[in-house]
């Protein structure tokens, strides 16, 4: 009987291990390729994916038989979006929902958020802050439609800091009391120490997180933070610097002043978050330096979550009017610049999250804009190094790289304002080598 049962076990396993050993083809024929890094598209071709990879890329390119074929039609493929700076938990609810909502109801929320982010072509987000572990392992194990998600994990603050939602009658704080409810779900943690820093920083890389998020001044959507204000001292940033790149990763701040984004940089912070109020000088730095800047098209006429007049309300006019300085000092300085949304609290908000990326139009070429959104983001992604949660190589079209790629109705460099309509323009989106939109027959 045991003998019997083992056997069957074994035959289970082998053919499990026969179908893992001649994985899925699908051959996009006849396609004009943007590979994330040129300036033009190539030539009609054909691009085979096998298993979760790009096999190969020619014109003569043979599919094994039962391949699943695609006729481009001489649509263009390119590499999927990439968001480097998203909020997966945080998108659809409110602040208040967030925070002190069931835990369950955000996640399920924030699942149908993960599918339509999917859905307008990112396959790939860095999270900078966000319970996001759970729903992460569920989109892995294919539970959930998403994009692959790159964690931070709880922002990292100091009392009164960025990310600080508590009250004053959460005042003082006190060891016998237990931890405010942002910081029992995972959203921010306040450290005021270097010893409570270490303490934070490696909570989050024991839960997963792929890259540390600090706040190194104050914030926008923040109660507690106004703008100016500097946060970390430089020796609580030193001390989240050596965990992390303990841990074979790095550091990125929240910072929009001249004297955060200096201070962060002192201490060994590789990616400095937004910088929308940085003088010349802080940018020549960043430049030398070669520090990252992971930043967003903050503009005047899309609409605002927050009420007019309110402190955040305010604190948003500030940054949008730096902006177009930030995008200027950018080009002046060559800084390593990748592209983010950083959308917060709004679902419409959300929708607009390509329309956004079109929008860099006013200070780069379209490809240049698509760049940044594909193969600068993967760039930025591959920092995370070992504790990158994915292997292989991302935001290019390219023999070896995984299998994120949209079919895209006409030439996205040509027109770009194509990428603000996903819905209709983007005809097929893979992630890892699947399909999860094929508008194809649809004429
Ligand atoms: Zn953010």
């Amino acid at each position: 009987m045991l003998k019997s049962m083992i056997a069957a076990a074994l035959a289970m396993l082998m053919a499990g291990t026969a179908a893992a050993q001649a994985p899925a083809e699908v051959l996009f024929r006849n396609v004009q390729v943007f590979d994330g890094k040129s300036d033009r598209l190539t030539a009609p071709t054909s691009v085979l994916v096998r298993g979760n990879r790009i096999a190969a890329i020619g014109s003569a390119v043979p599919a094994a038989p039962g391949a699943t074929i695609l006729d481009g039609e001489g649509r263009t493929l390119m590499p999927g979006l990439i968001d480097a700076h998203w909020h997966t938990i945080l998108i659809r609810p409110t602040p208040e929902q967030a925070i002190f909502g069931d835990v369950g109801f955000t996640n399920l929320v924030a699942g149908a958020e993960a599918r339509a982010t999917l859905m307008r072509g990112f396959t790939s987000v860095r999270d900078l802050g966000g319970p996001s572990f759970g729903l992460k392992q569920a989109i892995d194990s294919g539970v959930v439609d998403g994009p692959r998600i790159w964690p931070s994990g709880a922002m990292i603050t100091v009392t009164s800091g960025h990310g600080d939602f508590r009250k004053a009658s959460d005042l003082p704080r006190d060891g016998s009391r237990p931890l405010s409810r942002m910081e029992q779900i995972g959203g921010a943690m306040v450290a005021d120490s270097p010893d409570a820093v270490r303490q934070r920083v490696r909570e989050q890389l024991m839960l997963g997180a792929s890259q540390i998020k600090l706040t190194a001044g104050g914030g926008v959507a923040s109660p507690h933070s106004p703008l100016d204000v500097s946060t970390f001292t430089p020796e609580e940033l030193k001390a989240a610097v050596d965990a992390a790149s303990n841990w074979g990763t790095y550091v990125a701040v929240h910072a929009y002043t001249p004297t955060a984004v200096r201070r962060a940089i002192d201490a060994g912070v590789k990616v400095i978050e937004h910088a929308h109020l940085i003088d010349d000088a802080t940018a020549r730095y960043m430049g030398e330096k070669g520090v990252w800047l992971s930043t967003q098209p903050f503009l005047a006429e899309e609409a605002s979550p927050f009420q007019p007049g309110s402190s955040q309300y305010l604190k948003e006019q500030a940054v949008v009017a730096g902006t177009d300085v930030l995008y200027g000092l950018v080009r002046k300085y060559r800084i390593k610049t990748a592209f983010g949304t950083d959308i917060l609290f709004s679902e419409s908000q959300a929708r607009r999250q390509a329309a956004l990326l079109a929008a860099m139009t006013r200070w780069f070429t379209p490809a240049e804009a698509l760049r940044m959104a594909t193969s600068t983001n993967g760039e930025l992604l591959a920092l995370s190094g070992l504790r990158s949660p994915y292997e292989g190589k991302l935001g290019v079209v390219e023999e070896g790289a995984l299998a994120d790629l949209l079919l895209v109705e006409g030439d996205p460099i040509g027109n770009i304002r194509l990428i603000e309509d996903p819905e209709r323009n983007f005809r097929v989106i893979m992630k890892d080598g699947r399909i999860y939109k094929n508008s194809l027959q649809d004429r």
